[in-house]
């Protein structure tokens, strides 16, 4: 039997709970996998493991350690959400001045602070899964891959491709700012298909056109400073050079 842990870095575990979410799918899961290490639904927990799910980012040294040690002892390591995934919500943190970020660090005097990165800055990651939280479907067709010896791919398209398809009225034509046409596809555009805009929570993908997405932005009268803050919101580390380049403009 496969085993598997579910290990929590800085963040606010909200992934831990969607692994919970999983409900009947869970049991499904329980058939082929052994959970050795799960926090929130365990109280005895070990290491190794052959797959390890790491949510979070490390924000302190102490975490780096934890980090690097469940790489030593696992076999996969998988980025379970966005802020393992590209830095996240916790990657804000790094749009402030040293002092600010001082201030929040100060709160947690024993540790030594790090700014907060994708966890591949620190250790080889095999698979991300993207989202705040991840994807239920993205995680059971990865563990089906994972059982029938079988390759995981990331979506290499924008949450437009899934909206269309979902024929779904664009809200950029009525002057909402959405995130769609720069952030990864896989969520089957869950916020506009429910009427609210894509806020980028799966981050960005590979060949998106970051200069046509925040012209139009522009022409349609969304300030600069919107658009800043809607770039740094989940992908602020993946997407600093293109923020950096927003701000001379
Ligand atoms: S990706 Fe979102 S839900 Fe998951 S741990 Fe980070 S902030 Fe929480
Ligand atoms: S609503 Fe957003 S995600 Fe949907 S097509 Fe328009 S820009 Fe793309
Ligand atoms: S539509 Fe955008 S914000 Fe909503 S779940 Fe999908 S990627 Fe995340």
């Amino acid at each position: 039997m496969i085993s598997i842990g579910i290990f929590s870095l800085s963040c606010c575990e909200g992934c831990s709970v969607q692994f919970l979410n999983l409900e009947g799918k869970l049991l499904e899961v329980l058939k082929y996998y052994n959970i050795e290490n799960f926090r929130l639904a365990k109280e005895l927990n070990s290491l190794p493991v052959d797959i390890a799910f790491v949510e979070g980012t490390p924000t302190t040294a102490e975490e780096v350690k934890k980090l690097l040690k469940i790489r030593r002892d696992s076999n996969v390591l998988v980025a379970l959400g966005t802020c393992a995934a590209t830095g996240g919500v916790p990657g804000l943190v790094n749009t402030m001045s040293k002092r600010e970020a001082m201030k929040v660090y100060d709160s947690n005097p024993p540790y030594m602070p790090v700014d907060p990165k994708p966890i591949d800055y620190y250790v080889p990651v095999e698979h991300k899964l993207y989202g705040c939280p991840f994807s239920k479907d993205e995680l059971m067709e990865l563990i089906t891959a994972v059982i029938m010896n079988k390759s995981f791919k990331n979506r290499e398209s924008s949450v437009c491709v899934e909206c269309a398809l979902r024929e779904n009225a664009c809200l950029l034509d009525k002057g909402e700012l959405c995130m769609g046409p720069v952030t990864r596809a896989g969520c089957r555009a869950l916020c506009p298909s429910n009427g609210a805009p894509c806020r980028g929570c799966r981050g960005p993908y590979e060949d998106a056109n970051y200069k046509a997405h925040i012209r139009t932005l522009m022409d349609m009268g969304i300030t600069r400073e919107e658009i800043i803050e809607a770039y740094s919101m989940f992908s602020y580390e993946p997407l600093k050079e293109v923020i950096a380049w927003l701000k001379e403009q």
